[in-house]
């Protein structure tokens, strides 16, 4: 997510706007408006009432944010630079918070919140980028696969199981593909092609060792998959590589948490999950080269919620929450029209008439190759102004009438618990720009690489009496 020093500063823009050149250039494109007072009062009407239930929301919140940088490796040698991917992920306790906020009278105690910073080591992936090779490798696109493949099969939940890593989470995501790249066994997954030799369709295994493309005999890996190395240059800036792979991995987290619940706790992940949350900064989409795990995220969120029905819980709340981009901005100009305590499921219609007046209605529906969830603009009772989105409750969007379906409230069985637990963080989500600062800023959270302490600490959500209605 962009910071705001990232923007370029107002004189900048006042001249730009103001040479005549460009200022006639502007008058000839089409973009988002400013409603009229007539066009604000029908918006208004198509917001409906926020549904209201009691249901016991969760206790636990991950909320999961990333960023990335690219440095010189020198000052001497600017050209030369390494790229890092930082994920943050932390887990909220909200029963701790409720105890924090009644002793401190809604004052938080800063040597809590000291105690949160101190523990808030994000997951760090660093890359080669501009001309930087590692040992033993041809170029920085064969350092960069390499640098990746690592750090997926290294990152772990449980350090000596090879089947805890963020890789093996990949492979299920990437055997659920439809078509030709689908493999239908999470033991092994197809890339699309060698990146040296350009073989079509190589078969990979979830195994330790190297692994080696038939034909050219050069190294392929599994996380090639995701085709980032497409991106990667050798002596121009990889800021593109870097934040496709932020992109991808932030939503291939939340996966990796609900598959290692689901599979070391068979007994009791239904209760763990229904006690769990997750925010994510950003729509649920995923863009660029990668973009076709959405598909796969979508088809593996399926198959779980159908499990959780099966014991008696709701679909997994999984949050994408948009502080930015082109839902949020629009969202403020109409602010002014919508009454509070109102939700709208936005509809592609909606969207291409306001939202993106410039861009081709697709044919498929908004978002078909890159988003696996739905835009809801919701102004709570206290009259503040979210985009969130959550998982379309379908596995596939070639379900019959998709793009209808996809924006009925009814079909969302975790509606009104979204909104209920937005509406619990509010003040704190809506000041600031990333979610788990913001929620760590105010709240008692502990950091969690996707290793260490998840297990025991969701483990023991389910140990406080919860086990036993399984
Ligand atoms: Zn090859």
């Amino acid at each position: 997510m962009p910071y705001k020093y990232e923007y370029a500063d107002k004189t900048s823009h006042f001249d730009i706007v103001n040479n005549p050149e460009i200022a006639k250039f502007i008058q000839e494109c089409d973009f988002m408006t400013e409603p009229s007072g007539d066009e604000g009062e029908r918006m208004n009407e198509l917001f409906v009432n926020i549904p209201q239930s009691d249901e016991v929301l969760p206790e636990k919140i991950i909320a999961i944010d990333g960023s990335y940088y690219e440095a010189s490796v020198q000052n001497r040698i600017p050209s030369t630079k390494v790229g890092y991917v930082k994920i943050g992920s932390l887990l909220i306790d909200r029963g701790q918070y409720r105890n924090l906020r009644v002793l401190n009278n809604r004052f938080v105690d800063p040597f809590r919140v000291a105690k949160v910073q101190e523990n808030n080591s994000p997951i760090t992936f660093p890359f080669p980028s501009s001309n930087i090779v590692l040992k033993g490798k041809k170029n920085v696109r064969d350092s960069f696969r390499y640098a990746m493949d690592k750090h997926l099969y290294e990152h772990r939940t449980i350090k000596n199981k090879p089947d805890s890593s963020l890789r093996t989470t990949l492979f299920y995501l990437a055997s659920l593909r439809t078509g030709e790249l689908g493999t239908d066994d999470p033991k092994k997954l197809k890339i699309h092609k060698c990146p040296s030799c350009e073989k079509k369709e190589i078969e990979l295994y979830d195994i330790p060792e190297e692994q080696y493309c038939p034909s050219c005999k050069s190294p392929v890996y599994p996380s090639d998959c995701l085709r980032i190395w497409e991106e990667v240059t050798d002596y121009q800036s990889n800021s593109v590589a870097l934040s496709r792979f932020m992109n991808v991995i932030e939503h291939i987290i939340p996966i990796h948490y609900i598959r290692i619940v689901r599979e070391y706790y068979s007994e009791s992940f239904a209760n763990i999950l229904s006690n769990l949350a997750f925010f994510i900064d950003g729509p649920l989409a995923v863009f660029g080269n990668p973009a076709w795990i959405h598909a796969s995220i979508l088809r593996y969120l399926n198959k779980i919620n159908y499990d959780m029905k099966r014991y008696g819980k709701g679909s997994i709340l999984l949050i994408g929450l948009q502080k930015s981009g082109h839902v949020a901005e629009y969202f403020k100009l109409i602010d002014n029209y919508i009454n509070n305590n109102k939700i709208f499921a936005i509809t592609d219609n909606y969207r291409y008439t306001y939202i993106t007046p410039n861009n081709e209605p697709s044919s498929n529906g908004f978002g078909y190759e890159t988003y696996y969830g739905q835009d809801f603009l919701l102004k709570t009772e206290s009259g503040r102004i979210f985009v969130f989105a959550l998982p379309y409750p379908f596995a596939s969007k070639t379900e019959k009438n998709f793009i209808y379906e996809k924006t009925k409230y009814s079909n969302y069985d975790c509606l009104s618990k979204a909104v209920q637990l937005i509406k619990d963080f509010e003040c704190d989500l809506y000041e600031n720009a990333v979610v788990p600062v913001a929620l760590a800023h105010k709240y008692t959270a502990i950091s969690l690489e996707p290793g260490t302490k998840v297990l025991d600490l969701l483990s023991q959500t389910s140990i406080k009496g919860l086990t036993s209605e399984v």
